[in-house]
């Protein structure tokens, strides 16, 4: 017995491996499926919406057990961080494994595939946790490159999710591998996150947590005129380097790209915001 599944995180890498999928091996039996820590922005959940209209087939949801307020607690409401991701493994792993975990054990090999992109030949996959789990990148194997992903998502009418206008990454709305000036931009978007956020640092500070969402701040700080001005200042002269620069991918023609203008090299999760 074998078995095909994919997960889609709300981003663009893996929603074009879908598109690639289903137009290269359409007879294939693929199982799409979200694991939702229920603090996604609400534009994946229409992205997700957009993408099972173009596959013709629902997005199984992976709903954890727990939710992120009984893991805070857990952790004595100590945020989680780049170092500590307790929430990717409580809220994203976890429940992963929980699905396929008995198919496995049955005997089942499973092909999992992950949305690693030729041009991130130093970032390693997802391994293997079990010896019936296979890992397959389609992406990386066909030379396929963020500019490859965006054309594949393009000409398939599905574009980029709306939150590419002000953020590089999907995944949670508090996501501590998100830039400064994201956080300013949630602030605008999404002010109820931004406070939610805001609440759940104020918490963990009163218990002796040593992180903040974003390096060396709060966002009591963070979301102070004058400090917002800085972040805001800094990013448009990151902006004009890149510009300068001309860098593959900085720009489209039309001089359109904010999504890479706000560049999500370097750190993110690979599983939740692929
Ligand atoms: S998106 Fe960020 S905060 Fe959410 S589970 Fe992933 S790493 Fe953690």
């Amino acid at each position: 017995m074998e078995r095909h599944v994919l997960g889609l995180s709300g981003g663009r890498d893996s929603a074009a491996l879908a598109v690639l999928m289903r137009q290269k091996l359409p007879d294939l039996k693929l199982d799409y499926f979200f694991t939702d820590t229920g603090k996604e922005l609400p534009e994946v959940y229409e992205f997700l919406g957009r993408l099972e209209g173009f596959l013709g087939t629902p997005i199984l949801r992976l709903n954890p057990d727990r939710d992120f307020d009984f893991w805070l607690r857990e952790y004595n409401s100590f945020l989680p961080s780049p170092r500590t991701r307790w929430c990717t493994r409580q809220l994203k792993l976890r429940p992963f494994e929980r699905w396929i975990r008995p198919e496995l054990d049955a005997g089942t090999t499973i092909y999992s595939y992950v949305a690693i992109r030729a041009d991130e030949s130093h970032r390693e996959g997802l391994t293997a946790t079990h010896p019936n789990l296979r890992v397959v990148m389609p992406l990386r194997e066909r030379g396929i490159d963020k500019r490859g992903v965006i054309e594949l998502l393009e000409a398939a009418g599905l574009g980029l999710p709306d939150y590419y206008r002000w953020r590089s990454r999907s995944g949670c709305t508090f996501c501590f591998f998100q830039q400064k000036i994201e956080w300013v931009n949630l602030m605008r978007e999404h002010p109820d996150a931004f406070e939610e956020a805001k609440r759940y640092e104020k918490t963990a500070l009163e218990h002796g947590s040593p992180f903040t969402w974003s390096d060396r701040e709060s966002l009591e700080q963070l979301g102070q005129p004058e400090r917002i001005a800085q972040i805001e200042t800094e990013h448009a002269r990151r902006v004009e380097r890149l510009r300068a620069r001309q860098r593959p991918n900085a720009l489209r023609p039309d001089g359109s790209g904010g999504e890479e203008m706000l560049d999500d090299e370097g750190g993110g999760c690979l599983v939740c915001h692929k």
